[in-house]
């Protein structure tokens, strides 16, 4: 007999909820802000990728109001019908300009630009190495390659050697690394990534999700962070959405690599161009970071506060080096009851279990913003010390 729709649904969802994976999201009553409402509670957020406190900033606000106004709901068709407006243009110019890269690209958003990249770039006979806590959008891009493909441990440098001393090949060869690892906080060795790639002849491949805004001179990311900004053989995916606080993805780099791009990723070519708007909201972030260094100061000095007080008060935060900022707790059910009463306490942070991240390894991942004030951060930290007892973490 025929699977119906109904078997299916309530068989995949009984699966997860037996297993405890079930997933129900908390719901925002307000903007994504350092103090915001959820689920009908005042909450200090410690959960948003929202480093610069851009994602409700009056600029982007007021500078996607005008690109409404002038240039419309909507961009109207894909880049290469009849969807690329100026403004697009102007903003991949104003991106690439403060990258410092060749070039730079726009996709709908950071998932779509390892599908569209990684599946545009490698061909059969090529061989892609891939860090082992690399992204899932990388992961599900390197689907779509048809290359060899292999993982090295995590940014560990001898073992991506031996990889790819026992995989010659005559194509293209390319490391893929996070350039900050979302679940830890710690930054690749970027230095060493390209040293050893490069004496393979091999490109690296960095993903600056979580460096875009938050590493490098006023936010450039952690390709900047290196100094290999100008490396033909490095090249840097994104996204718009955490700390420039919007949404989108960029691909930057060698001068040559937009324009393949524009003819053969497939996002780009068939998914519809983005909204006016946002590419207001977005140019204003990148004039704003450039022309105000008080977020990136604010969000440094909120981070090195946070970390050391964490430390100082007995918690592990797993050798971080970032605003992300995990809280060791060990347990999955540890980790998630710690999440409950941190938010009976006013605090929004989210517990991360095991399949997410290792077994025993289960934590909750704050993230700090410029736009905490040092009180939201004291308040965060007593209900830290409380619940931390409570638990017997500290
Ligand atoms: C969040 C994230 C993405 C996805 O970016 P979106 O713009 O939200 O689609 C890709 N890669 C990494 C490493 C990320 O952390």
């Amino acid at each position: 007999m025929t699977t119906s729709l109904s078997e299916r649904l309530s068989a995949e969802l009984s699966g997860l909820r037996e297993s405890g994976l079930l997933i129900h999201p908390r719901v925002l009553d307000a903007a994504n802000r350092a103090r915001t409402s959820v689920d009908g509670k005042a909450v200090i957020n410690l959960a948003s990728n929202n480093y610069l406190g851009f994602a409700d900033h009056p600029a982007l606000k007021a500078k996607a109001e005008s690109y409404l106004r002038e240039w419309g709901a909507g961009a109207g068709a894909v880049r290469t019908i009849a969807g690329t407006l100026r403004i697009h243009e102007e903003f991949e110019e104003q991106l690439a300009h403060f990258k410092h890269t060749g070039s730079a690209l726009v996709l709908q958003s950071g998932f779509t630009t390892n599908q569209g990249v990684l599946g545009t770039l490698l061909r059969e006979g090529d061989l892609v190495v891939s860090d082992e806590l690399n992204h899932a959008s990388i992961i599900d891009g390197l689907r779509l390659a048809k290359a060899t493909k292999k993982v090295f441990k995590h940014a560990d440098i001898a073992d991506l050697e031996r990889v790819l001393q026992e995989n010659p090949t005559d194509g293209l060869k390319l490391v893929v690394t996070d350039g900050v690892f979302s679940m830890d906080g710690d930054i690749a060795p970027l230095d060493k990534l390209v040293e050893v790639a490069r004496k393979y002849g091999g490109v690296t491949y960095v993903d600056d999700a979580h460096g875009s805004g938050v590493l490098g001179e006023a936010g450039r990311g952690t390709v900047h962070h290196f100094g290999f900004e100008h490396a033909d053989d490095v090249i840097q995916v994104g996204t718009l959405s955490k700390a420039w606080g919007v949404v989108g993805g960029y691909a930057a780099g060698h001068h040559d690599l937009r324009q393949l791009l524009i003819n053969r990723a497939r996002p780009y070519l068939f998914s519809t161009a983005q909204p006016p708007a946002v590419v207001g909201a977005l140019s204003a972030a990148l004039e704003l970071v450039q022309s105000d260094p008080s977020f990136m100061e604010r969000l440094w000095d909120n981070t090195k506060f946070f970390k050391a007080e964490l430390e100082r008060l007995g918690f592990d935060i797993m050798g971080s080096q970032t605003p992300i900022t995990p809280v060791l707790f060990g347990e999955t059910a540890d980790a998630f009851a710690a999440s409950r009463k941190l938010f009976e306490e006013g605090i929004f942070a989210v517990g991360l279990g095991f399949p997410t991240v290792p077994k025993g390894k289960a934590r909750i991942r704050n993230i700090v913003t410029a736009e905490h004030t040092r009180e939201d951060l004291e308040q965060a930290l007593r209900a830290y010390e409380k619940v931390g007892k409570e638990l017997g973490v500290i």
